[in-house]
C-alpha cells in the first residue's frame, strides 16, 4: 500500500497538470515500513526524453541520483517515481514496464483535457515483463 501526504499529492497533482499535453515525472520520498510506504516529498524533475513528450518521458541518471541523495539527506527512502499519461488511461504501458526498476512503486496520473482524472501505483516484476497494481491512496487537502 502507498500513501501520498496532501501536499505532496497537490504538487503531483499540480505539476501533472502544468505539463500538460507533455507528459511530467518526478521521484516520491518518504518512509517505508514493510509493505506501506508513505510519500512525505514529491520531487519535480525534468522530463528529458527528445523529441515528443506527449507519450513519453525520460528521467536523466543523475536526476535519479540527485533524488535519492535528497532522500538520504532527509532520512527518507526513494519510494518511487510519477509521470502523467495525457488524455490516456493510468495503464503501465510496455515503454513503462521497459524504462522500470522493480524495487520502486511507479504511480501513473491519467490527466484528462488538461485537468486530473485518476490514478494508479504500479509494482512492476524483476523480469521487468508485468506490473501489478499497489493499492493507492493519497489525502485530501
Ligand atoms: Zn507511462
Amino acid at each position: 500500500m502507498i500513501e501520498i501526504d496532501a501536499q505532496s499529492w497537490r504538487e503531483m497533482v499540480e505539476h501533472a497538470e502544468a505539463t500538460y499535453p507533455n507528459e511530467c515525472c518526478g521521484a516520491m520520498l518518504g518512509s517505508i515500513d514493510g509493505d506501506e510506504k508513505k510519500v512525505l516529498v514529491a520531487m519535480h524533475l525534468d522530463n528529458a526524453a527528445a523529441g515528443s513528450q506527449r507519450a513519453y518521458y525520460e528521467l536523466r541518471p543523475e536526476d535519479l541520483l540527485r533524488a535519492d541523495r535528497e532522500a538520504r539527506e532527509r532520512k527518507m527512502d526513494l519510494i518511487g517515481i510519477y509521470h502523467s499519461h495525457p488524455d490516456c488511461d493510468a495503464y503501465f504501458s510496455q515503454t513503462d514496464l521497459k524504462n522500470s526498476c522493480p524495487w520502486y512503486s511507479f504511480i501513473v496520473l491519467s490527466i484528462q483535457k488538461g485537468r486530473f482524472d485518476h490514478a494508479n501505483s504500479w509494482l512492476p516484476n524483476a523480469e521487468q515483463t508485468a506490473a501489478e497494481k499497489e493499492e493507492l491512496k493519497w489525502q485530501k487537502s
